[in-house]
């Protein structure tokens, strides 16, 4: 294990930067979000960004191809912009995990190259969470905010960052800041570690369980009745699934440039109502079926799918952002009993 005072943190900062581009959580105006680091950039304090990482990886537009005819010819043009090296410092241990479910959409057959590429380029260091808010859950997801996962894991403590590289991109970046760190033992993380998990405990939602959902169990939700009332406000505005960092629904379209056409991709979301909308109209005529949709595949088909694994992280982000309340919380405690209340 490495570290360095909080106070020399942009000589580590200036070190990664020399290597490649590196992202920070940086404030303003709006809220907290990854910029580019510059000389002078300050690391934000927040827990979250409004943004979630996977923007790094999967990104809300991006150019797949173009296409310039001439005549009967027809040129494909690579423009791909992905190859570059980058660096994600301060990914909290949630939206870390994100990137796994992300994997098991991205990473399988039909491989998707460009979000490969990324991932390939990308190295994630993290930050252990130190004040978990009211609205975290990550927990029920057996994540442990204290203890991220990540190519370097970090934790900060009253006067310094703690370093500990684990996997071979880390490894090869932390090897590069050896003249900007200093050898450390854990005694002051495990104190810190455990001083999380004391706060982690007294959280409202510490005792919110997935049990009750799961692989499988399409035919004891489908058709519950307390669907109509929760998704009965819902705007159907996307918010939710535009802040989640597990959310991976996209649409392809072609933009005609007079010149020629451009491929490109941008985000969809399920709670649209042009959402999946084909000749014959849309499969999912109403908002309770959209809401429905959203739900039942973060808690019960993509883990009948992926060997039980939730495509929920527990980040909080629809519960702060939801312009009417709504969220997955609400939608555990209604469904899943008394127990869960
Ligand atoms: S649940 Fe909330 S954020 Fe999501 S689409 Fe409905 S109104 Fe918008
Ligand atoms: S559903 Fe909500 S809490 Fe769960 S990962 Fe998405 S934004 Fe975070």
């Amino acid at each position: 294990m490495r570290k360095c005072s909080i106070q020399n943190l942009d000589a580590v900062f200036s070190k990664i930067a020399e290597e490649a581009k590196l992202y920070i959580p940086q404030d303003s105006e709006k809220g907290t979000d990854y910029k580019e680091w510059t000389e002078g950039a300050v690391l934000s304090n927040a827990l979250n960004t409004n943004r979630s990482p996977k923007d790094f990886f999967f990104p809300q537009t991006e150019n797949l191809m173009e296409f310039k005819t001439s005549g009967k010819e027809i040129e494909i043009i690579d423009n791909r912009d992905e190859m570059e090296d980058f660096v994600v410092f301060g990914v909290r241990a949630c939206d870390v995990k994100s990137f796994e479910i992300l994997d098991r959409v991205f990473l399988v057959e039909p491989y998707d190259s460009y979000y490969a590429n990324r991932r390939e380029h990308g190295v994630i260091i993290s930050m252990a969470c130190t004040r978990p808010v009211e609205t975290c859950f990550c927990q029920t997801f057996d994540i442990d905010a204290a203890n991220p996962e990540g190519d370097i894991v970090c934790h900060k403590t009253e006067n310094d960052i703690f370093f500990n590289a684990v996997t071979e991109k880390g490894n090869a970046l932390m090897a590069k800041l050896e003249g900007v760190t200093e050898d450390a033992d854990s005694s002051e993380v495990d104190a810190q570690i455990e001083k999380t998990h004391e706060i982690m405990k007294k959280l409202p939602l510490a005792n919110l369980t997935a049990d009750k959902f799961g692989a499988d169990k399409t035919n004891e939700f489908f058709d519950a009745p307390e669907w109509k009332e929760l998704s009965q406000s819902c705007l159907g505005c996307g918010t939710c699934t535009f802040v989640c960092p597990t959310c991976q629904c996209y649409d392809i379209k072609d933009y005609n440039t007079g010149h020629g056409v451009i491929r490109f991709r941008c985000w969809d979301s399920c709670m649209y109502s042009d959402f999946t909308k084909m000749a014959h109209g849309n499969s999912r005529n109403s908002q309770l079926e959209r809401f429905r949709q959203r739900f039942m595949h973060k808690l019960v088909y993509y883990p009948t799918n992926n060997d039980g694994l939730f495509s929920c992280v527990g980040c909080g982000r629809c519960l702060a952002k939801c312009p009417i309340s709504m969220n997955i919380v609400k939608v555990m405690k209604t469904l899943g009993g008394k127990d869960n209340e």
